[in-house]
């Protein structure tokens, strides 16, 4: 037995704890390919469509024994690091775009090293607190007041799953009563919303979605007509789904008038914002977000408009307690916890016990370089977008969308001959071939109609001119084949 014991103990120290000189050798390869990658970033392709795909990850399978890690950064770099969209790139303009400050790196690094608990307050009370202090914070962005809570999640549609949940059970459905309980959203609600509805067990509920305008936005005198309606009817409107910058065209809801509307017919209005919220950071965004605070849940993504990389998005809850209520396990240590410091655990407010210690990568960078060049930043992305809304009327061909709300802009080409569709679906195929920038593309009304979302921090004007040029070139190229 101790001989045996010995030799594991052997095993698992010489291979699961690399010396501190072995530390230093695989920081350091880790560390130059990074140094590589950042320098080089503004070069790198924002798409590449190549053959492959990746596929030489599978001639590595898991095996007894290791690879060196020169090996093992080369499979990466082929394999993960090369086909695809590359979201670090500023020429990323498609979707909503991502980021990867590369002080959440420094965060991450931390928190997976010290490897804290951050689930539970009395595991962990710093860790706790700090994740505490940022909901404190954002909800002071969103205009929420002081006794409302939060969780950082994954992404946004854990946040949305989050916020309905807590929404049914805030107005106390139960199955026999989800027949006659109403729902109201818009068509362009992000499809996580969706998801989140029917994971909640609501999709027997009655859906309406609501008209929009000629914005995409949600027509509210429409919204409160049908809940007056449903409830003539004998229903029960219970919940409203807004968002505040849809997905796909950037449209923020009237948010002001639907929490108007939800709080005199006492419904509760969950407010999608993972991609627009945080331009409420600056006076222009600010102004088109008014009223966020009217809303009793609400959905902001820090890996959007804050720009951190993947794996950070946020739900803030008003009234704390109805939160608590929906994702408590014990609620005999939730009373000491309330009654000694007032201060919630993460694994009382989502269905996650042990979670990665997400707040670092947030707290680390808003520390280091304070919250003005996330202000500054996001003002640049909302100018951009306007810019290239100016500018792309002025190409020959084009025509545009709305004027944005936020920082997705839609336009497409109209062809001399043939069809519109057609012709934009090989533009798109184009710009994305060339690779240096990344366009996405939507349906809308039955139009194939190109979009430009700017959210990436590395998009400046020179990206967006480089977009411009490359739009014209390509779609004189398509005239002419
Ligand atoms: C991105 C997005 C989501 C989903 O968030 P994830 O972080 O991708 O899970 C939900 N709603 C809106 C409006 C979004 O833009």
């Amino acid at each position: 037995m101790i001989d045996k014991l010995k030799q594991l103990e052997q095993i698992a120290r010489q291979h699961l704890e690399p010396t501190s000189e072995q530390r230093k050798f695989l920081t350091n390869k880790v560390l130059n390919y990074s140094e590589n990658f950042l320098d080089n970033i503004y070069e790198l392709p924002a798409y590449v469509m190549e053959e492959k795909k990746g596929v030489g990850i599978y001639d590595s399978p898991i095996a007894e024994s290791g690879i060196d890690i020169d090996s093992a950064i080369k499979l990466f770099k082929e394999n993960v690091d090369t086909p695809g969209l590359n979201p670090a790139s500023g020429g990323h303009l498609g979707y909503i775009p991502g980021g990867g400050i590369f002080y959440s790196a420094l965060g991450d690094f931390l928190a997976d090293i010290t490897n804290r608990f951050a689930g539970l307050f009395f595991a962990s009370p710093g860790s706790v607190r700090l994740e505490n202090m940022l909901i404190d914070w954002m909800a002071s962005i969103i205009g929420y007041p002081k006794s409302s809570a939060g969780n950082l999640t994954s992404g946004g549609s854990i946040a949305n799953l989050i916020g309905i949940v807590t929404a049914r059970d805030a107005k106390n459905l139960k199955a026999k009563d989800f027949e006659k309980s109403v729902l109201y959203l818009s068509e362009q609600v992000h499809h996580s919303v969706d998801k989140a509805i029917r994971i909640a067990g609501l999709k027997e509920c009655v859906w309406r979605y609501v008209p929009l305008d000629e914005n995409y936005r949600m027509k509210a005198d429409e919204l409160e007509k049908q809940i007056v309606e449903d409830k003539k009817n004998g229903l029960n409107p219970f919940l409203v789904i807004a968002s505040a910058g849809t997905t796909n065209t950037g449209s923020v809801d009237p948010i002001e008038t639907i929490g108007e509307i939800a709080s005199k017919y006492n419904l509760w209005f969950h407010l999608d914002a993972a991609y627009g919220g945080f331009f409420a950071l600056c006076d222009e965004g600010k102004k088109v977000l008014r009223g966020m605070g009217t809303s009793d849940s609400i959905t902001i993504d820090p890996h959007k408009g804050l720009f951190l990389p993947y794996g950070l998005g946020t739900i803030l809850v008003k009234d704390k307690m109805k939160m608590y209520e929906s994702h408590y396990y014990l609620a005999s240590y939730l009373q000491d916890a309330l009654n000694a410091n007032d201060e919630l655990s993460p694994a009382d407010l989502s269905p996650e016990l042990t979670k990665h210690f997400r707040g670092l990568r947030l707290w680390l960078p808003l520390k280091l370089v304070g919250v003005a060049p996330f202000r500054a930043a996001i003002e640049e992305k909302l100018l951009l977008a306007r810019y290239f809304w100016e500018k792309i009327q002025t190409l020959d061909g084009f025509e545009v969308g709305p004027f944005p709300d936020l920082s997705v802009v839609m336009y497409r080409y109209i062809p001399k001959h043939g069809d519109a569709n057609e012709f934009n679906k090989r533009l798109v195929h184009e710009v994305q071939k060339d690779g240096r920038v990344f366009i996405s593309s939507t349906m809308i009304d039955g139009k194939f109609v190109l979009r430009v979302a700017i959210l990436c921090f590395r998009t400046h004007l020179e990206t967006v001119d480089l977009l411009l040029n490359i739009l014209k070139e390509k779609a004189k190229m398509l005239e002419q084949a």
